[in-house]
């Protein structure tokens, strides 16, 4: 069965081919790093990694990179308000960001890359623009792309030039008029005071937001990649903006298939930091198991805007719950069937009827990633399995049915059998808290830590090279 995907560039389901066969090369923008994420940003992660688990599912090895934006106004205003360097608060924010990630099972990417660590990549593109034409300096040593220049500029958030360009007349602020025009945008600008910078043969300075993406995406990707996700509302300018660069720079088409979630809301505006109206993943993770909050997510098609609220949470919860209660029954059912070892006539039919589960949420995955169809596909597993195992089922039907249904959640990313995978991310979590207990000489927080840990079998070992934990 064919796939099919919903692109942005052309506002159609088309059907999926990669540039090579069986390799995907996936770009997804990640999150600015200044302040723990919330679960607004949590979508395109676990919406994204979703995706690529089905891509791999279906056989196609995945180049996944994903970066973190780790020079910016907001990271350097924070590092200010601490009076420390700005990657300070990068690194703290990279690694709580990790450790999010790992709780809501989002697997790491085959390469994370930091904008700070790609400078000279970014010297070297915008070098090619300026020679190229698409690019020039002004005389305060700001580089800007000459947007006029890139013919196709809108085409993928379907804008007009002109439109545009009557938009933004009004928004020229001083400092901006010496762009050749209003809709030019930054790619290297001069160092403020107080701030991180690099040389540059522009100026001391750092780069503009957009050209990190492009630069990375070619570097550990190639010129031409399949597909290029984030958020919706990173259409304009965001990926406009990559497209100009990366296709003026390269001569290339740059992605083949570009895909954007809508939002999460709350009381149906958008979450953000701005408008105040978030909850962080690690609040979330205080209230619930965060295997929640990622079924939850997947509960509605990525393109559709999704209300957050207690209700639909709880929604959640009793769906996820019963997934877990019939994996949890077929489990107790394996250690004391007293059936027999192989399957019975009666069952190897039965088995070929739970195939068409299978199709059918596989069939909804194919239709551009329709996660809450291929939700309901594991239910309706979930009410077959239950109508039809018991105390008499053979091993083989149960260890069978068991596969079948894990199989289906590790596509969603959903952990059902609890085992050390996600255990490991809460004990990294706790020894993380308790280290910062200690530094804070909390002690008694620690101790509880510490105390917490043993009654789950947890021995914790404090070396030299840091704490070192292992099961008892
Ligand atoms: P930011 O750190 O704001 O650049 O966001 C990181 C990623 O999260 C981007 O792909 C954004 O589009 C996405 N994002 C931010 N807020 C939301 C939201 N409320 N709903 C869905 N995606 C969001
Ligand atoms: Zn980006």
């Amino acid at each position: 069965m064919s796939m099919k995907v919903y692109n942005t560039l052309t506002r159609k389901k088309e059907e999926f081919v990669p540039i090579e066969p069986g390799k995907v090369k996936m770009y997804v923008c990640g999150p600015t790093v200044y302040n723990l994420i919330h679960i607004g940003n949590a979508r395109p992660m676990i919406v994204f990694d979703t995706v690529r688990r089905y891509l791999e599912y279906k056989g196609y090895e995945v180049n996944y990179v994903s970066n973190f934006t780790d020079v910016d106004d907001k990271i350097i205003k924070k590092a200010i308000e601490e009076g420390v360097d700005a990657d300070v608060i990068s690194e703290r924010y990279i690694g709580e960001c990790k450790k999010d990630m790992a709780a809501l099972n989002v697997k790491p990417a085959t390469v994370h890359p930091l904008a700070t660590r790609e400078i000279s990549g970014m010297l070297e593109m915008i070098e090619q623009l300026i020679h190229k034409g698409h690019a020039y300096r002004a005389a305060d040593g700001t580089v800007y792309y000459r947007t006029r220049s890139f013919r196709e500029y809108g085409k993928l958030s379907h804008k007009n030039l002109e439109d545009l360009r009557g938009g933004s007349r009004s928004l020229l602020v001083s400092g901006e008029d010496q762009k050749e025009d209003s809709l030019d945008f930054v790619l290297w600008k001069p160092k403020k005071e107080g701030e991180p910078y690099w040389e540059s043969p522009w100026c001391q300075g750092r780069p503009g937001w957009h050209i990190e993406c492009s630069v990375m995406s070619r570097k550990y990707l190639g010129e031409e990649i399949d597909i290029h996700a984030g958020g919706e509302d990173l259409v304009f300018p965001h990926h406009e903006n990559e497209i100009a660069q990366s296709e003026a720079a390269n001569g290339k088409t740059f992605a083949r298939y570009w895909m954007h979630n809508a939002f999460l809301n709350i009381d149906n505006r958008k979450m953000s930091k701005s408008l105040g109206n978030f909850f962080t993943v690690r609040e979330i993770g205080e209230k619930y198991d965060l295997q929640i909050l990622r079924f939850f997510m997947l509960s509605a098609h990525y393109r559709s805007p999704l209300n957050f609220s207690q209700e639909l949470m709880e929604a959640a919860k009793n769906g996820y719950d019963r997934i877990a209660t019939s994996v949890g029954n077929i489990k107790f059912l394996l250690e004391n069937t007293k059936g027999g070892e192989t399957l019975t006539h009666q069952e190897s039919g039965l088995l070929k009827e739970a195939d068409e589960y299978r199709k059918k949420f596989d069939g909804a995955m194919d239709d551009d990633f329709n996660t809450a169809d291929a939700l309901s596909a594991v239910f309706e597993l979930v009410k077959f399995i239950n109508t039809h195992v018991s105390e008499k089922s053979s091993r083989a039907f149960l260890s069978a049915l068991k596969e079948e249904i894990l199989l289906l959640c590790d596509i969603c990313g959903l952990i059902l059998d609890r085992k050390e995978e996600m255990l490991d991310a809460e004990v990294e979590r706790l020894i993380e808290e308790r280290r910062e207990a200690r530094k804070a000489r909390n002690f008694a927080r620690a101790d509880e830590i510490r105390n917490q840990l043993l009654e789950k079998g947890i021995i914790l070992e404090d070396t030299r090279e840091g704490v070192k934990w292992k099961r008892a």
